[in-house]
């Protein structure tokens, strides 16, 4: 049974609640969800009427949770559940990479694979020191050691360490050594194990056994829970078939099953579930297109050498290509592949308690800005919403923000120029990029019948991307608005139903509304870039890209004499613009963007031949 509390509950009466349900033979567990203090009551003695709960002091709602599994399940948690592991955040939106080989062979093996899967974009690092193997005769881990040197591994690395635990009396090495605790899937209906677990303060990451069903899965989950331990994560890894093609069958239709059923993260590892090295991409991602938070890859700097599990780990360059993949597919579907994820959570973690960790946005919460600021920065930094570019430009400049969050161009648009003229008037830097998918959405107050829609609010650029699904509406007023979040503010606020407003689901949802259709934009390659702006460089880990200005003479091949330089040198230039210097008309500035990092040793010779062959220069970024 889930009870909701009131926000005027006393301790008194909290306390109360709690010795009533004890007396029942119930527990009570308490969460905060979607901004409201609810409770989870437990037991084999819960009451099924929620009448039996209404009459207890504090208590405003009851709703019983109709799945056998109750702390796990969606219903008594409607929020996704983000597991923090050190900088990391699994079931946010960066799909969190873990990697590594199946098992700690050596300290020489690990620390090689680790660095090799970390330059690819791995956040975590996997290796097994207790082996669970069908034989007693194969390899069965360096134990103890083998923990000690994932443990040197983090602190040699910064990638958090994720290993298997067989036994109950692993849990103080485990807890001394480890980041993250496997339970395998030949354990996953080890009970006495799962108690153990759940009241480790460690999180889990619970594999799905060989054979079991979802719903025995997500009571293992629960039973982890049930002890206090409710940082789960769900491990898809293969299931046993009929069909011998394959190591076992990936069961990809789980991940939408268990985000309705479950408010855990979910994570897909492919290399169990195939066991052959080159159906592991392929699967890897499928499963982020079908919405997986977190992938686990079994990598090898030698896999004919293995001592196990070595014909389905991927090589470096490989997983490297893999993740290249997973970095283009993942803003489909609404996520990022962040190779600069561990970097820049450690200078916003460095930025220390007193410093003000924000970044701003344009518009209103639940804009498409305040999504690429969530997109780049998870919930490291606190995203606050700006009425102008330009009060974010000064907002950066003196101070009052870390960052910045803006728009500089649309896949369908194209730039957005009053950005670029901020970007040359202001001396800010751009440390880093985002690129999110467009989704439009149609959102009323709920319930409403859409034909009772007279007036939709949008942006003029959003009726354009909507056209042709606008035409069902050409009886309705379209009244254009500043941005979409303020026009999904508006109808909040008016209470008017008979408006609409287009804007992204996380709109409506931040503002209580309802979708009525969604991506309802007539092209879905609907992208937007935003460039990160902040005073100074953060210490980026890569640099694969560099922004800048120039100008040039105005002589003929003046331009084409700069454009050499980059051709040359073999510099692939991803973007260039012209834009009318400020107060000079018709002389122009061009912004270009580079596919490299233009500072660095190698690149001296270009920066020299480009100061020579222009008449201004300046870096706008590095990232
Ligand atoms: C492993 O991750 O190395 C492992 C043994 O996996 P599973 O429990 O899924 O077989
Ligand atoms: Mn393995």
């Amino acid at each position: 049974m889930k009870l909701v509390l009131s926000k005027d509950i006393t301790p008194d009466q909290r306390a109360a609640l709690d010795s009533a349900m004890a007396a029942d033979g119930c527990s009570t567990r308490e969460i905060t969800d979607s901004g409201r203090q609810v409770i989870c009551i437990t037991g084999s003695r819960v009451k099924k009427q929620p009448e039996d709960y209404l009459s207890l002091a504090g208590v405003t709602d009851a709703c019983p949770i109709s799945t056998a599994h109750k702390l796990v399940s969606r219903e008594f948690k409607t929020e996704d559940t983000r597991i923090k592991i050190g900088n990391v955040v699994v079931g946010g939106d960066r799909i969190v990479v873990v990697a590594g080989p199946c098992a700690v062979e050596s300290r020489d093996q690990a620390m090689t694979i680790a660095k090799e899967v970390k330059k690819y974009g791995a956040v975590l690092f996997r290796g097994g020191a207790y082996k669970p193997r069908s034989s007693p005769y194969s390899f069965q881990g360096l134990e103890e050691e083998g923990l000690k040197i994932l443990a040197e591994v983090r602190e040699k690395t910064g990638l958090g360490v994720v290993t298997e635990m067989t036994s109950p009396a692993q849990a103080e090495l485990m807890e001394r050594y480890v980041d993250v605790v496997q339970i395998g899937a030949r354990n996953m209906q080890n009970f006495e194990l799962l108690k153990c677990v759940g009241k480790m303060t460690k999180p889990v990451v619970l594999k799905r056994g060989l054979a079991s069903t979802i719903q025995e899965w997500l009571m293992s989950a629960e039973y982890i829970a049930a002890g206090g331990n409710t940082n789960v994560i769900l491990c898809e890894r293969g299931i046993r078939t009929f069909e011998p093609y394959t190591r076992n069958t990936l069961d990809l239709s789980a991940i939408p099953v268990l985000k309705k059923l479950t408010h855990l993260p979910i994570i897909i590892d492919p290399s169990h579930a195939t066991g052959i090295r080159e159906k592991v991409a392929p699967m890897a991602r499928a499963a982020v297109a079908a919405g997986a938070d977190a992938l686990m890859i079994e990598v090898h700097n030698n896999p004919d050498q293995a001592l196990s599990d070595g014909p389905q780990s991927l090589y470096p360059e490989q997983f490297g290509n893999l993740t290249r993949d997973i970095y283009v597919i993942a803003p489909v579907v609404g996520k990022q592949m962040d190779f600069d994820y561990l970097k820049k959570s450690e200078v916003i973690a460095g930025l220390g308690s007193g410093t003000s960790k924000t970044a701003a946005f344009i518009g209103e919460n639940g804009a498409y800005s305040h999504k690429a600021s969530l997109a780049y920065f998870g919930d490291d930094v606190t995203s606050v919403p700006m009425k102008t570019f330009r009060d974010i430009f000064t907002a950066v400049e003196n101070g009052s923000v870390e960052y910045g969050v803006i728009p500089v161009e649309n896949s369908l648009s194209g730039s957005i120029h009053e950005n670029y003229d901020l970007l040359q008037e202001y001396d800010l830097k751009i440390i880093g990029e985002v690129t999110i998918r467009i989704k439009h959405a149609l959102i009323t107050h709920p319930d409403v019948d859409p034909k009772d829609v007279s007036r939709i609010l949008a942006p003029a650029h959003a009726f354009t991307q909507c056209r042709n699904y606008m035409e069902q509406y050409a009886h309705a007023e379209l009244v254009p608005v500043k941005a979409a979040a303020s026009a999904v503010r508006h109808i909040k606020d008016s209470g008017d139903r008979t408006m609409a407003a287009i804007g992204s689901a996380m709109a409506a949802d931040i503002f209580d509304l309802e979708v009525k259709a969604q991506s309802i934009e007539d092209n879905p390659r609907n992208y937007t870039r935003f460039a990160v702006i902040a005073k100074a460089y953060k210490g980026q880990k890569k640099v694969s890209k560099t922004s800048l200005i120039f100008a040039t003479g105005n002589q003929p091949g003046a331009l084409f004499e700069v454009m050499k330089i980059f051709s040359e040198h073999q510099i692939n230039l991803v973007k260039l613009e012209s834009r009318p210097i400020l107060g000079k008309p018709w002389e122009y500035m061009f912004y270009a963007d580079l596919e490299a990092d233009i500072l660095s040793e190698s690149l001296t010779l270009v920066m020299d031949e480009l100061k020579a062959k222009s008449e201004y220069l300046r870096i706008l970024g590095r990232y």
